[in-house]
């Protein structure tokens, strides 16, 4: 089942045209998997105009949530996303989000979530400033250093938090 979390890191930004283009013509399975107007769009796509690239990841999009509806929407929030608050796509992440740990009072905005269903870990940041919530991908290595008090400081500067992540998921406005 990689190639469906190839085609959500595609589509939510996180793999590059250029890389997503060399997967399509190397990975031999692909073809099999996805239906042949599919394969045949991806196939023929321009993967450097930009409208192809946004027709294509809409296209692939459609093909997941048809084929392989998600239980949560982990697989739509970019490694380092963005997401205002009170935005559909907010309300529904943290429908299957827990809070698990808080990072101490000096930090109020940061927090360690956990995903219920499929137990995604996340660094989320809450900003007041902008209404935005700012989450961050972890990996088993950084949810240990956090067991173990160690925070990823990426976070730490509250008034520079829309610096960091600049633009919102493309899943925002849905
Ligand atoms: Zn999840």
């Amino acid at each position: 089942m990689e190639y469906i979390n190839i085609l959500y890191q595609f589509v939510r930004g996180d793999l590059s045209n250029e890389d997503f283009e060399k997967y399509i013509y190397n990975d031999q399975l692909i073809e099999s998997h996805i239906s042949n107007s599919l394969y045949q769009s991806l196939i023929e796509a321009n993967f450097k105009d930009k409208n192809t690239v946004a027709d294509i990841k809409n296209l692939i999009n459609d093909f997941l949530l048809n084929n392989y509806t998600p239980k949560c929407k982990c697989c739509l929030i970019r490694n380092l996303d963005r997401s205002g608050f009170g935005s559909d796509f907010s309300e529904n992440i943290f429908s299957h989000l827990k809070k698990v740990k808080i990072k101490g009072e000096d930090y109020w905005w940061i927090s360690l979530y956990d995903c219920n269903v499929c137990h995604q870990v996340w660094l989320v940041a809450q900003d007041e400033n902008d209404d935005d919530f700012y989450f961050m991908r972890l990996d088993n290595t950084q949810i240990q250093d956090i067991k173990d008090n160690n925070w990823p400081m990426i976070f730490d500067n509250y008034n520079n938090l829309s610096t960091i992540i600049s633009t919102s998921s493309r899943f925002s406005e849905y």
